[in-house]
């Protein structure tokens, strides 16, 4: 086996030097280039290739790595004190211990490529390198299943997000479809109802031309009959014929009114229809009023109980049982405990105030921070351009530019309070974790300073005038 792989290596070692040498190198180049490339990175070596190198570079005569390899013409290899002691005390011609081959003198050259290879091969090999790359491959191995670990459970991570998303977008669609559904279907009835409307109009329009109609073939009939009873008696006039009876009294012909009829559908139906539409949509804008009840003494209320604004002088009250008493607060008379409301509160250009929803438990005699954890969800602007949330510290909004009319919409049953700029509807914030039980919409025009005129807070009807169903 030695014999064999040391010839491959000596050929391999000399390709180029001659003709036939080079052939050689055509077959074992590539395997040379893949040995070199090795020793050049022996801790990354497969343990198979060098260990076939180790063989390559074993002494045939000592079976061991080569000690000072040198090289025969032979071109095989040994190590320079087992080739001496193996020709020592012969005299004259020589031979090659592999090969047999015969040399008049006792010639070898130092290889040193093999020695640098062997060097490398010698350390590569060696108990405390193997120690070494064994440990270096088991922390390896740790740190590639720690990692796989982690992106497996990244992985995880990921598809279970995913699923999520599509059953929280799967939820959501069936939502807006819904929304949807119940706005077809709103249209639709009224498209139905208006219909109906038309075709008993016309109804009624054919069957008083139908009822003239008849009337008036009728007298024809009659006066046909008298006319013939005429013309006989005009042949023998002895007295003046007796007709069958009296005319059919056909009443005046009254003529179909086009525009009397037509207009009632050439009206803008469209915005009608929007118009009516506010009693059926849902939830629509909640034309609330303020529970002067519960207006602190220094809430000034108009008298339909739509415009509170800050005053300078207490009011004098008999009743105080509902009634905020340290802050600048009001609650509307409406209270909600399930399904989804939505009103509108104008702003207008004040420079501070609260808008929201607290629930009806909120301690109304105590001086206390406005936030969900008390009992208030609520929407805040302070020096004229700062807008905050009502949390526990305040949030921060960015809001562009600012709203002069507030949309706010609760949702009992899924417990979420929206803020909304009510002239585009563009979402402000929301609470996710709304009130439990009763609540009310809340508002607080708070203390101006004396710089600014308090300004009002309105609550908003609309449309202004709802058309009855
Ligand atoms: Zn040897
Ligand atoms: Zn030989």
């Amino acid at each position: 086996m030695n014999v064999r792989q040391n010839t491959r290596l000596s050929a391999v070692l000399f390709t180029g030097q001659t003709e036939r040498r080079s052939l050689l190198w055509v077959s074992f180049s590539s395997d040379i280039l893949e040995k070199k490339s090795t020793m050049a990175a022996a801790a990354a070596v497969p343990s198979s290739v060098r260990g076939s190198l180790r063989e390559d570079l074993t002494c045939a005569i000592c079976c061991d790595l080569f000690r000072d390899p040198v090289m025969l013409s032979c071109m095989h290899h040994f190590c320079k004190s087992c080739i001496s002691r193996y020709w020592r005390g012969t005299q004259g011609p020589v031979t090659c211990p592999q090969c047999r081959k015969e040399f008049t003198s006792k010639q070898f050259h130092t290889n040193y490529i093999v020695t640098a290879m062997v060097e490398k091969v010698r350390v590569a090999t060696s108990d405390a390198s193997i120690k070494k790359l064994e440990k270096q491959l088991s922390e390896a191995l740790e740190r590639h299943h720690l990692r796989k670990e982690y992106i497996d459970n990244c992985i995880h991570k990921d598809k279970e997000k995913m699923d999520i998303i599509k059953r929280v977008a799967a939820d959501l669609r069936d939502r807006v479809k819904g929304e949807f559904r119940a706005l077809h279907q709103i249209l639709q009835d009224e498209e139905t109802c208006m219909l109906e409307q038309l075709r008993r109009e016309q109804e009624e329009e054919l069957q008083k031309v139908q009822r003239h109609l008849e009337a008036s073939e009728l007298s024809v009939r009659e006066l046909e009959n008298n006319i013939r009873l005429l013309q006989q008696a005009n042949g023998s006039l002895t007295e003046f014929p007796q007709l069958s009876r009296p005319c059919v009294q056909v009443e005046t012909d009254t003529d179909f009114d086009v525009n009397a009829f037509s207009s009632r559908y050439l009206a803008p139906l469209q915005y009608i229809t929007w118009r009516k539409m506010f009693h059926s949509v849902k939830p629509g804008p909640s034309p609330l009023v303020f529970d002067v009840e519960t207006a602190h003494p220094s809430i000034y209320i108009s008298r339909d109980k739509t415009v509170a604004v800050e005053c300078d002088d207490m009011i004098l009250h008999t009743s105080h049982s509902q009634r905020f008493l340290q802050c600048v607060n009001i609650l509307a008379v409406q209270s909600f405990q399930s399904g989804r409301h939505y009103w509108e509160v104008e702003v207008g250009h004040s420079l501070k105030w609260d808008v929201g929803v607290a629930s009806e438990a909120v301690d109304r005699r105590a001086r206390i921070k406005l936030s969900p954890e008390s009992g208030y969800w609520t929407l805040r602007l302070r020096k004229g351009n700062e807008y905050w949330a009502g949390t526990q510290p305040w949030t921060r909004l960015q809001v562009g530019s600012p709203p002069q009319r507030i949309g706010v919409y609760l949702d009992c049953d899924e417990r979420r309070v929206s803020f909304y700029d009510a002239d585009d509807m563009r979402l402000l914030y929301t609470f996710s974790n709304g009130p439990r039980g009763r609540a009310l919409p809340f508002f607080s025009p708070c203390i101006s300073d004396d710089r600014h005129r308090p300004q009002p807070i309105r609550l908003l009807h609309y449309p202004p005038v709802a058309l009855s169903a």
